[in-house]
């Protein structure tokens, strides 16, 4: 299983997860280069524990385990599994 971030986030990017993921699965964080150009943050599924954390912080519940993605954001799995995939 994994945590998947969704449509919300798109425009938004405060980073509140990525201060409080435990593992660093969420990307990119400011410091990478891509951060200005990426749509929203991603997370790196194979790397995510399912604490939880994240999803406690987002101020636009954009954050959900896989099997509790609403389904208009499915595809959203994939994105995020996608990004680390480059
Ligand atoms: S569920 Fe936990 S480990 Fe997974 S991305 Fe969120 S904070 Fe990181
Ligand atoms: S806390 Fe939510 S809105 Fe903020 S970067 Fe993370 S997923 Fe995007």
């Amino acid at each position: 299983m994994a945590y998947t971030i969704a449509q919300p986030c798109v425009g938004v990017k405060d980073t509140a997860c990525v201060e409080v993921c435990p593992v660093e699965c969420i990307h990119p964080t400011k410091n990478e280069g891509t951060f200005a150009s990426a749509e929203q943050l991603y997370i790196d599924p194979n790397t995510c524990i399912d604490c939880g954390a994240c999803q406690a912080v987002c101020p636009v519940t954009a954050i959900y385990p896989n099997e509790q993605v609403p389904d208009q954001w499915k595809n959203f799995i994939d994105i995020n599994a996608n990004y680390f995939k480059k």
